[in-house]
């Protein structure tokens, strides 16, 4: 036999399938290792063969067949093929998507366990031979576990049993990830007539895609479990994407409780070996639910029934790293694979799904109303230039104030949002202007009270604070700019007695970090939970009747075609955390911009108002999705290598524009607004194209001026600007 290997080198050069002879137990899908170039690597079985493609002599042979099970579903091979083309990468890097990275390179040992049984052959032991008939007579008692029973009877005496055929050792997988004790199993619930009907005409529709808008609490989550529920009755397996799965604990244990051991989760909150456990669960069919963020995308379940993005509107849905793919565009693939549904899901969807809706190319389900008939929270706008006239320079607004006292008199909680962490983000020299920037990333740094040092938050560098401004040696210092801790510090100010929790990036750590606090909150241990955007996310806190948004006209003021989306989705969220359960809910938004019509869209929840006038403006101004922005990013250690790429591809694409002129809106090559980051440069190649016509050519310009000192990349409407 003939095996078609793609060698595990994610490099151009060996992009393609070589061949080598293998044993008769190898499967298409199998891991195998194969000498290469000298070395010694891991390979995937794409194909086989009973013929050599070539002369057989000079073909070498596969060294171990790894998997039993191939690892690969065969669905893998046709992605391999269209991820590959579409961003553009070599085979073997769209492969590795499907493989958990512990699986690679042999990281994780101690998969199974193993066990010896008698077989019920006779073996001819000699009477002398003591331990093996001590050991013999106890597996007439039952199956041993191999290692102790080793231990016990010597390393010898078992292996003679062995090699005399009258016991055998068989391997059992092991399970890393047993199903917690004390969640009692529950079952559906019955529908309301809203739910029940956007799962019949999701059922019935012919459409591929479905969108889902319910505003929070519309009972969504229910919607997805119950189609996931009918799918498992008729056998097949389904995909649940959520943006970050240590963010839903509650989420979590409702999906564990409802499917019990069908359901498996594959998060970055699991440590290597039970991530692992939970993929080969889901490989060999034990399991048919996976669960987790976008990677879970690339589950290895055949025969999927629906696949499921809820907060479909998120970033995270994006890759940032190669290859930078959609999981919408991914999830497309796959649902048309399977023939089954894709079913997206948002309280605020992303324009671009939403247009999909409304054009008739997704099948649109609205939900308008809170499941227990609960009001969406009141959201009022405090006016932060008007506080600052009355001499209220505080972050607190007076409105805000007196609605804190309120939720705590009346022992309720409440949640207070901004998007930055630290405790002031500028530390400038008001003598010279000199700000403190990070050496390794050209952004300033942030000031941090509790270790008391400046940090860097995009490399995590520390710095010592300054007691004077290095550039003029001037002692006036300013901390300028809001973040959590200095807000937390306020509001103990104004409440010495409440306890407050604070969420973020600098306070949460580990493996259960999120859900640490979160639990906390939850169990009621503090009042108050200050936190970053992690906080705006799905959690269910019943208590919660008032949310503070402190900074919300922030994203407003980026320079990026989506920000008054993000604008309004983040508010939309993070207001939907308020009131869920006893008490009415309140939503007090702080801004300086209070007539930006953005905010008026959100506190009165208008999604159609927003995303009517959002769709007018991008296709007047011609913007996504009436247009594509892509960008070529070049990124190098040093300056001359990186201008010397940035102008083979500027070029390269300038030709591109004189023969399609009317392709390109735009195009501007320069310096990345972030010019360093990490001590890497950063350049870039800037277009707005009519349509996405020219994409190929651009990724072709891109892999031509790249180097092994330069790396060159697409981005397709990139999130993130920086
Ligand atoms: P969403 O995902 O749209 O924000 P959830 O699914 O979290 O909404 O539902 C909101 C609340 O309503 C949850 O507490 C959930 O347990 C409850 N719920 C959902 N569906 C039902 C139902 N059919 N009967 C009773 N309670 C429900
Ligand atoms: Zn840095």
């Amino acid at each position: 036999m003939y095996a078609q290997v793609i060698v595990d080198i994610a490099h151009s050069q060996v992009d393609r399938v070589f061949e080598y002879s293998c044993p008769p137990e190898t499967e298409v899908g199998c891991r195998v290792k194969v000498p290469f170039g000298g070395r010694v690597l891991e390979g995937f079985v794409i194909g086989l063969s009973e013929t050599p493609s070539f002369a057989a002599e000079k073909i070498k042979p596969v060294y171990e067949v790894y998997d039993e099970q191939p690892a690969l579903v065969p669905e893998c091979f046709s992605l391999m093929n269209f991820i590959a083309a579409r961003y553009r990468v070599p085979k073997a890097a769209s492969l590795r998507l499907f493989i958990p990275s512990e699986m690679r390179l042999g990281k994780v040992s101690e998969v199974y366990k193993k066990y010896i049984r008698l077989t019920g052959r006779e073996g001819g032991i000699r009477p002398s031979a003591k331990k093996q008939l001590a050991a013999m007579e106890e597996l007439k008692g039952g199956d041993r576990e191999f290692t102790p029973f080793c231990l016990k009877y010597s390393r010898s005496a078992v292996n003679a049993l062995v090699e005399k055929g009258v016991a055998e050792v068989y391997k059992v997988r092991r399970n890393r990830t047993p199903i917690p004790e004390g969640e009692e199993a529950e079952r559906g619930r019955s529908l309301t007539p809203a739910q029940r009907q956007a799962v019949e005409y999701i059922e019935s529709s012919e459409k591929r895609v479905h969108l889902i808008h319910g505003v929070t609490g519309s009972g969504k989550t229910e919607i997805y479990l119950t189609l996931i529920a009918r799918r498992l009755a008729e056998g097949k397996s389904s995909i649940f994407l959520v943006p970050e799965i240590s963010l839903t604990p509650q989420m979590l244990s409702q999906l564990r409780r409802r499917f019990g051991s069908q359901a498996a989760i594959l998060h970055s909150g699991l440590s290597a070996g039970e991530r692992f456990d939970e993929w080969w669960r889901l490989r060999s069919g034990e399991a048919k639910i996976a669960i987790g963020a976008r990677s879970a995308i690339f589950a290895p379940l055949e025969n999927l029934g629906v696949i499921i993005i809820d907060e479909e509107h998120d970033t995270s849905y994006n890759s940032e790293t190669a290859p930078r793919y959609s999981t919408i565009e991914i999830a497309k693939k796959r649902a048309e694979y399977n023939g089954c549904k894709l079913v997206l899901g948002s309280a605020t969807p992303s324009v671009e799904s939403y247009i999909e809706a409304s054009e008739g190319r997704y099948g649109l389900v609205t939900l308008t109303e809170r499941i227990n008939g609960k009001p969406l929270p009141e959201i009022v706008i405090a006016d932060m230039r008007r506080e600052l006239k009355r001499g209220n320079p505080s972050n607190i607004s007076r409105a805000l104030r007196a609605e804190l006292e309120g939720a705590l008199s009346s022992g309720n909680q409440a949640i207070i949002f901004l998007n930055r962490r630290g405790y002031s983000q500028t530390v400038i020299c008001t003598d010279c202007g000199y700000v403190a920037k990070c050496e390794n990333c050209d952004v300033s740094l942030t000031y941090h009270s509790e270790e008391n040092c400046l940090k860097c938050h995009y490399c995590g560098a520390r710095y010592h604070t300054l007691s004077a401004c290095p550039e003029c040696g001037g002692r006036h210092l300013r901390y300028s700019g809001t973040g959590t801790q200095r807000v937390v510090a306020e509001i103990k100010e104004l409440f010495p007695s409440s306890r407050i929790l604070r969420m973020d990036n600098d306070t949460v750590s580990g493996k259960d970090g999120h859900y640490k606090i979160l639990k906390r909150f939850s169990d009621r241990e503090a009042d108050i939970l200050v936190g970053t955007q992690m906080i705006a996310k799905g959690h269910d806190f019943p208590s919660v009747t008032l949310v503070g948004i402190l900074d919300a006209d922030m994203s407003l003021h980026f320079s990026d075609y989506r920000s008054g989306e993000r604008t309004f989705q983040l508010i939309t969220q993070v207001a939907g955390r308020s009131g869920r359960a006893g008490a009415k809910g309140k939503v007090v938004l702080q801004t300086y911009s209070p007539d930006n019509y953005i905010l008026r869209f959100a506190v009165s929840y208008d999604y159609r108002g927003f995303f009517e006038n959002e769709v007018k403006m991008r296709k007047a101004a011609l913007f996504p999705p009436y247009s594509l922005i892509c960008r070529v990013m070049v990124v190098a250690d040093e300056d001359g290598a990186a201008i010397e790429a940035l102008k083979t591809a500027y070029f390269a694409v300038e030709e591109l524009r004189a023969a399609n002129s009317d392709e390109f809106i735009f195009l501007n090559k320069m310096h990345s607004p972030i010019k360093k980051i990490q001590g890497k440069v950063r350049y870039q190649v800037l277009m707005r194209l009519r349509t996405d016509r020219l994409l190929p050519r651009i990724y072709d310009i891109a892999a031509g001026a790249s180097s092994p000192a330069v790396l060159v990349y697409v981005e397709e409407n990139p999130v993130n600007l920086s």
